[in-house]
């Protein structure tokens, strides 16, 4: 008998994830080569609650923990957006919700790159220099 789990990696989401090729489907995190990447996989709805297709796995895609919540907004500003579920496919609905992830992303890269990313600095003298 095979192992049963009731976690999301190892359970419930594992079968989104293996069809996903357990990439997040916004940024390409890959969780098969990584394991801390594989780790932050999560899967994500593509439908707001209400929605009968909503735990449908054709509607719930795999997507990293930032890109998951990167547009939390993301179902209560649709009709302000102008942005509608009926009808479309998963691609569609991934395609649809992309560039807010996009954004959101574009807006945490300029910070990391000013204040977190580590300067590639050129080696200073005082780094080779031997202990006396
Ligand atoms: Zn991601």
């Amino acid at each position: 008998m095979a192992a049963r789990f009731d976690d999301a990696l190892r359970g419930y989401a594992y079968p989104v994830h293996r069809r996903d090729g357990f990439k997040c489907v916004y940024c390409g995190l890959d969780g098969s080569t990584d394991f801390s990447a594989w780790l932050s996989l999560s899967w994500d709805h593509l439908l707001p609650n209400g929605d009968p297709r909503r735990d449908d796995h054709e509607f719930i895609v795999t997507a990293c923990l930032f890109c998951n919540v990167a547009d939390n907004q993301y179902f209560a500003r649709a009709r302000e957006r102008g942005i509608s579920f009926d009808g479309k496919t998963r691609a569609e609905l991934v395609s649809q919700r992309l560039p807010y992830v996009a954004k959101t992303r574009s807006a945490y890269r300029a910070f990391w790159d000013e204040r977190v990313r580590r300067s590639e600095r050129a080696p200073q003298p005082t780094d080779t220099e031997p202990a006396s």
